[in-house]
C-alpha cells in the first residue's frame, strides 16, 4: 500500500513539474544526439565512451556517491523521464531505485541493466540475504567487459544508424580494458600469495579477490545497508593480527569510521596497522583526485593496494 502511494506520488511530482517547465537540473538536450541517464558513474564513463560523439550523458549519482543507499530525487525521475535511454546495473546494486526502475518500463521507456551481458552462472552469491548475487561486477575487468558489450548492445539498438561508430568504439575500449585487466594482473603477482589480502569497509571486492588471487574480507556485508557487528570487528581484528597483515584501506564510497574502529581494535592487541590509502569502490574518482575514468580508477586501485601492502 505504503509503495503504491510513492509512486503515485512521483508520477505525480513529475507531471507537475514537467508542465512547469522546471528543468534546472538537466543538461540542454542537444539537437540530434542521444540523451541518456545512468545510474552510476562506471556507467557513465563507459556510455560517454561507446557512445561518442552521438550521446549526451546525464549520470545521476556523483563520485563518491553510495549506490546501495542512493534514492531517486523527483529532479533524476524527470531526467530518467526526458531520456532516449537509461541505464542501470541491476542486481539490487541500486538497491532503493527498483520501483523507479519499474515504473520507467511500465512508460515503456527503453533501460539497459548491464548486468545482463553477464552469465549468471559466474556471478558470485551474496551473503547479504536481501541480495541474490553479489553486484559488484565492475571489480573484474572481465565481467566488466561483458556489462560494457551489453550496454554497446544497447546504444545500437538506439542508433541503429550509427552501429558501425559504436562497434568500433567498443572494440577499441575491449582493447584498452584487456590492456588494464593484464596491467592488474601483473601487479598483484608483485605480492606474495600470503600477503594477497584485502580488508575494506564493506564488502565490495570480491570479484576482485577471485580474479586477481586477493584473500578479501570486508567490515560491512555486500550492501553498506547492513550495519557492522562488534562481533564482525573482533574477529577481523584477531584475522590481522593473527596473519600479520599490513594495511587495511578505507573506501571512497563508506563512512571511514568502521576502519578507523578496526584499527583501534587491532591496536588494542599491540599490533600496528596502517590505513593504506583510500579505494574506490561503488564510485570513480572526481575530476580533482583525476581518477575520473574506469581505468584510471582501476588503475589507482591496484597501485594503492599493492604498494600499501608490499
Ligand atoms: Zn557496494
Amino acid at each position: 500500500m505504503k509503495k503504491k502511494n510513492i509512486s503515485t506520488i512521483l508520477v505525480m511530482i513529475l507531471l507537475i513539474l514537467s508542465l512547469v517547465g522546471c528543468d534546472s537540473r538537466n543538461k540542454v538536450k542537444e539537437e540530434g544526439k542521444f540523451y541518456i541517464v545512468t545510474t552510476t558513474t562506471m556507467l557513465a564513463d563507459a556510455t560517454r565512451i561507446i557512445g561518442g560523439d552521438y550521446v549526451v550523458v546525464t549520470g545521476l549519482m556523483g563520485p563518491g556517491i553510495d549506490p546501495h543507499l542512493y534514492k531517486a530525487s523527483a529532479g533524476d525521475v524527470i531526467a530518467m523521464q526526458k531520456a532516449d535511454m537509461v541505464v542501470f546495473t541491476g542486481l539490487h546494486l541500486e538497491g532503493k531505485m527498483g520501483e523507479v526502475f519499474e515504473n520507467l518500463n511500465k512508460l515503456n521507456k527503453k533501460t539497459i541493466k548491464v548486468s545482463n551481458g553477464v552469465d549468471e552462472s559466474v556471478l558470485l552469491q551474496s551473503e547479504d540475504k536481501s541480495l541474490a548475487h553479489d553486484p559488484h561486477i565492475w571489480f573484474d575487468v572481465s565481467l566488466w567487459k561483458d556489462a560494457v558489450s551489453e550496454l554497446a548492445n544497447g546504444i545500437k539498438e538506439l542508433d541503429p544508424e550509427h552501429s558501425e561508430e559504436y562497434e568500433n568504439n567498443l572494440n577499441k575500449y575491449l582493447t584498452e580494458l584487456d590492456e588494464l585487466d593484464a596491467y592488474i594482473k601483473n601487479r598483484a603477482l608483485e605480492l606474495d600469495e600470503e600477503k594477497r589480502v584485502l580488508i575494506t569497509a564493506h564488502d565490495a571486492f570480491n570479484y576482485f579477490g577471485q580474479a586477481y588471487g586477493f584473500q578479501v574480507k570486508g567490515i560491512q556485508g555486500i550492501s553498506t545497508s547492513s550495519e557492522a557487528g562488534t562481533r564482525d570487528l573482533r574477529n577481523l581484528a584477531n584475522f590481522i593480527v593473527e596473519n600479520e597483515i599490513k594495511a587495511i584501506f578505507i573506501e571512497s564510497s563508506v563512512p571511514t569510521k568502521n576502519i578507523e574502529a578496526l584499527k583501534e581494535a587491532v591496536e588494542a592487541q599491540g599490533f600496528d596497522v596502517k590505513i593504506g590509502g583510500e579505494l574506490y569502490s561503488d564510485s570513480l574518482g572526481d575530476g580533482k583526485s583525476g581518477d575520473d575514468t574506469y581505468i584510471k580508477t582501476f588503475t589507482k586501485n591496484i597501485d594503492t593496494i599493492v604498494d600499501a601492502l608490499k
